[in-house]
């Protein structure tokens, strides 16, 4: 199992707006066998765990490394991961969750087992919140050089843009005062 892309995962399940049951259902695009088990209960807990689980993004995204590992092992305390070797497409792997677990204890599990393995593994500060100025989207740094400070390309030009139009002010009103 490739605990990175769970990382991924977690920051956009931090992202998405779950307001009921067809909202996660979306969310579980590419995992169609989870999408008829999910319920009201699981659209609740997951809503909760992004209040818990942003404040760790923001702590990294602020190099605050202490404040991130207190919350993400307050967290795996609170949301007890069960690991089982699972043997389903033919190679042995490791799952977070039993089968009789629900929807949210999955994604729960995930995330939570994503971001402790990304943290020892890359380091505390690889988490971050979105630089453009409004959005709030959160994301995963994997850059070699840990250089990502967008959630998305399209934050990134759009920040880009506001940085050009705001150089080409600037320059308007040195010209305008030269005059
Ligand atoms: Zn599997
Ligand atoms: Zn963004």
């Amino acid at each position: 199992m490739d605990f990175i892309r769970y990382a991924e995962a977690s920051a956009s399940l931090v992202n998405t707006a779950l307001a009921d049951r067809d909202d996660l259902a979306t969310h579980l695009a590419g995992r169609a066998w989870l999408q008829p088990q999910c319920t009201d209960r699981d659209v609740a807990s997951l809503r909760r765990f992004q209040r818990e689980l942003r404040p760790v993004f923001e702590a990294s995204g602020v190099h605050d490394a202490g404040v991130v590992i207190t919350a993400l092992n307050a967290l795996m305390e609170k949301y007890p991961i069960t690991p089982m070797i699972s043997d389903h497409d033919d190679n042995l792997h490791m799952h977070v969750a039993t089968r009789s677990a629900s929807v949210s204890e999955l994604l729960i599990g995930e995330a939570l087992l994503g971001l402790a393995t990304l943290v020892c593994d890359l380091g505390p500060t690889r988490l971050g919140v979105c630089a453009e100025a409004k959005c709030e989207n959160v994301y995963v740094d994997t850059s070699p050089n840990q250089s990502r400070r967008y959630c998305s390309d399209r934050c990134s030009s759009r920040a880009n843009v506001a940085a050009y139009r705001a150089r080409q002010r600037g320059t308007d009103s040195q010209a305008q005062s030269a005059v």
